[in-house]
């Protein structure tokens, strides 16, 4: 089921009742996710994630734009009409009831012709715990599983009415590490094998990005960019979407284009062919340095972090923005202890250019 989102914006009066300051949730949101696919809405805490999918799924009413699943226009139908599963980060299971209780429980009260007898019923709900994993634990109550079978029921709870669009609002908060990572894992599988459209809410771009055919990272209610994971990561809109996605985060420096050079401090790091002489602010991946004795780029070293496949290194520069550089190289390098600066050349594709104002992204010819 294809779901379009038509210019939606919702805004929320003003929680008090003497200061005139609404808040714009969401502002002016459109979007058309493909069939089957699995989009991640990705943002920091308050950016409207939560707003965004609620409604879509109904539990908000937009104050405008309209909301289309294939070409109905489900704008002011209520939640139950919609045919959505929605899972929230706190699961939401009812205690007293055993799993099967839970998973069956969105069944009994379908009415009309939906309507399915006891059997049809028991076979829908093994069905959706097959597919989640849990069909052997369908006699125990909630406090009897650990939160990663918990969130599996929920899900399992969020299927069974074979919605045509699946919600999931931060579902893996609430685990720990290792979980959260196999609970991912487990959500990717489940979404290819049922191919419901679905969407994923998360404030954790690693999480965003391993997961989604397609993410939508938001600030404060707008829209920064549409893309497939890879392609946003490889070529961020702005400066925000740049510092948002990947770990160790993009190093962020102070610099200048001049004659078509990119300058940081004193040393031309990079071509700027076509550019403007202006001040910038430069985005450089920790991917995209290269150590070379005579490279144009030189920062002081503070630590070499070995790990394995990578040694990361950690330096200052006087033009940085953030206390320390990070740079991610090769275990192959070796760096002697007695070394106080090194040098680096920049990865023509890891290097990218800021507007100091606007902060939008300054597009270089021939990259
Ligand atoms: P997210 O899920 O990305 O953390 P939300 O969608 O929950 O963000 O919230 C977006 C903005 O809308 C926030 O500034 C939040 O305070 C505000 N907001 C959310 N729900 C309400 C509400 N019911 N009433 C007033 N403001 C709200
Ligand atoms: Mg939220």
């Amino acid at each position: 089921m294809k779901v379009e989102l038509q210019n939606l914006t919702k805004i929320f009066p003003s929680r008090n009742k003497n200061a005139n300051e609404e808040v714009v949730a969401v502002n002016d949101f459109t979007f058309t996710i493909p069939d089957g696919t699995l989009v991640g809405l990705l943002g920091p805490s308050g950016c409207g994630k939560s707003t965004t999918l609620y409604m879509i799924c109904g539990l908000q009413k937009p104050s405008s734009g309209k909301i289309f699943f294939g070409d109905d226009d489900v704008t002011q139908l209520p939640p139950e009409n919609r045919g959505v599963g929605l899972v929230f980060q706190n699961y939401a299971l009812y205690p007293h009831m055993t799993v099967k209780q839970n998973i069956l429980f969105p069944l009994q009260n379908l009415k009309g012709a939906d309507k399915l007898s006891k059997e049809q019923m028991l076979e829908r709900a093994y069905e959706v715990a097959k597919i989640v994993q849990i069909d052997n634990l369908m006699e125990r109550k909630p406090s009897e599983l650990s939160g990663g079978q918990q969130q599996r029921v929920a899900i399992a709870r969020a299927l069974v009415k074979m919605p045509r669009v699946l919600l999931l609002d931060e579902p893996l908060s609430n685990l720990d590490a290792r979980l959260r990572l196999q609970t991912r894992e487990e959500i990717k599988r489940i979404q290819r094998e049922t191919k419901i459209t679905t969407v994923f809410v998360t404030h954790d771009q690693e999480e965003a990005m391993s997961i989604s055919d397609m993410i939508v990272v938001m600030k404060l209610g707008v829209v920064q960019q549409i893309g497939k994971p890879q392609d946003v990561y490889s070529s961020p809109a702005n400066l925000f979407v740049a510092k948002f996605l990947g770990t160790p985060p993009i190093n962020v420096f102070n610099g200048c284009v001049k004659g078509e050079k990119v300058y940081i401090g004193s040393e031309a790091v990079a071509d700027a062919k076509g550019i403007a002489d202006q001040e910038v602010s430069i985005g450089i991946r920790p991917e995209g340095f290269i150590l070379k004795d005579d490279g144009p780029f030189t920062v002081n070293l503070s630590n070499v972090e070995v790990m394995g496949r990578d040694v990361s290194i950690v330096a200052t520069h006087e033009c940085s923005a953030n206390p320390t550089i990070r740079a991610i190289i090769d275990a192959d390098n070796v760096i002697a202890d007695d070394v106080k600066t090194v040098r680096f050349s920049i990865k023509p594709n890891k290097i990218f250019l800021f507007n100091k104002e606007t902060e939008e992204r300054i597009y270089v010819e021939g990259k």
